[in-house]
């Protein structure tokens, strides 16, 4: 976004992408070791002049909405000296994935912004707004400059644990919206079987209720909304949740932002130590491993009462070549996959698990809105123009609301 004056600029999320421009899924490590110049030219990063690395900074800042790597995925290549501003849940979790997953951020010009507080960038005025969605304090932005008024939605939902975020800007919606842009990435997606957290919480105990071996629970560490589910669903059932390090680590990290958040010394939680993870963790802070280890589950004891063990799973290596092995043959496994379907399709999981004598039972619910809440936040904010964004089908937006302004990218368009 530009101001009139020509003098600032401000960019919200700079992303990787989640598909090629041929439609398949995007693969970065086909690109990681080009130089920046490269990227640019093949527009893998977008053509921004003044925001990464080798260039002369001329961006004022950048905001971010949430931590999913499609919205900062290249957050490492933008200039050190550029302000970049997050909520503390998405600094924690970006912290986490630098140190885990060698994200590469540089956090050293980072501000934390509160949700629903004012804070300006030279002639913007930007006010977040708390949003529902898969990744935690996750948020919506008011932008206001010369007299106009733009919402930029970032991934939303209304059928999360914080459905209430959307039922409240619904009923006192912000007035006057020049501009609303907006998220839809569930516009020509199936919605699915299980409508909403609540119903992936119930089919998560109705499984693991009667299990009389191990069940394992394919899912994000930092999909918070989905990690409550589960837990309060071990919990129900009188089972145990085992997590691994780096689970631990994000929920410790995260409970900063609220104390309803599951932690490694609740009762039903166990931490189970991978020599990988633990690695990691010496680095940032030795201390954690001491401080988790009263949570510590052996294998042996998770050996001991298979029926109880609810263990959080990633199809990873550690999966694969350590954790079935060690537990050895168990007939009556089930295994939970609580993440997109797309996802799924990309691995020989399935028959991986198959060929374990594994039953895989998919339980998941979306991250974004339904068509029905897009259709009724666009209608409900009344704004002059709606942008699309974040979708497979824009042209699609016809049906949802009345002045659509589709762009492409780089597009100029003025308020
Ligand atoms: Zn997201």
């Amino acid at each position: 976004m530009c101001s009139d004056s020509g003098k600032t600029r401000l960019i919200i999320d700079v992303g990787m992408p989640l598909v090629s421009s041929s439609g398949t899924p995007f693969e970065w490590n086909l690109y990681k070791d080009l130089p920046q110049e490269q990227l640019l030219k093949q527009k893998i990063l977008p053509a921004v002049n003044g925001l990464y690395n080798h260039q002369k900074p001329s961006v004022a800042a950048v905001i971010l909405s949430h931590a999913h790597q499609d919205h900062y995925g290249f957050f490492r290549f933008i200039h050190p000296d550029i302000p970049l501003y997050m909520s503390q849940g998405t600094k924690s979790l970006v912290e986490v994935s630098n140190l885990f997953l060698g994200t590469g951020v540089n956090l050293d010009h980072s501000q934390i912004f509160a949700m629903w507080q004012p804070f300006r960038v030279e002639e913007f005025t930007i006010t977040p707004y708390l949003m529902d969605h898969s990744a935690p304090d996750a948020a919506a932005f008011l932008i206001e400059a010369d007299g106009q008024r733009l919402f930029y939605t970032g991934d939303f939902r209304g059928h999360g644990r914080k459905r209430l975020l959307l039922e409240r800007l619904l009923a006192s919606p912000i007035s006057n919206v020049d501009c609303l842009v907006m998220e839809g990435s569930m516009i020509g997606r199936d919605e699915g079987q299980y409508p909403d957290e609540t119903a992936v919480e119930q089919a998560i105990y109705n499984v693991i209720a009667g299990q009389q071996s191990y069940t394992f629970v394919f899912c994000s560490s930092q999909n918070l909304d989905r990690l409550v589910s589960i837990y309060r669903a071990v919990k129900r059932a009188g089972k145990m949740l085992v997590i691994d390090l780096y689970t631990a680590f994000v929920l410790d990290k995260l409970g900063s932002i609220s104390s309803n958040i599951p932690q490694f010394d609740w009762g039903e939680i166990r931490v189970l130590y991978a020599y990988s993870h633990a690695h990691k963790l010496a680095e940032c802070d030795k201390k954690l491993l001491y401080k988790y280890k009263q949570a510590k589950v052996g294998w042996e004891e998770i050996k001991a009462t298979p029926q109880d063990m609810v263990i959080l799973s990633k199809d990873n290596f550690y999966f694969r070549r350590i954790t079935l092995p060690k537990l050895g043959a168990s007939g009556g496994a089930r295994a939970i996959y609580s993440m997109w379907h797309g996802y799924l399709e990309r691995t020989d999981l399935p028959q991986f698990l198959s060929s374990h004598n594994i039953e895989l039972v998919e339980i998941h619910t979306s991250g974004h809105a339904y068509v029905e809440d897009l259709k009724k936040l666009a209608c409900t904010l009344n704004p002059r123009c709606l942008v699309p964004i974040h979708t497979f089908y824009p042209e699609q937006y016809g049906s949802l609301y009345k002045n659509i302004v589709q762009l492409d990218d780089g597009q100029v368009y003025y308020l």
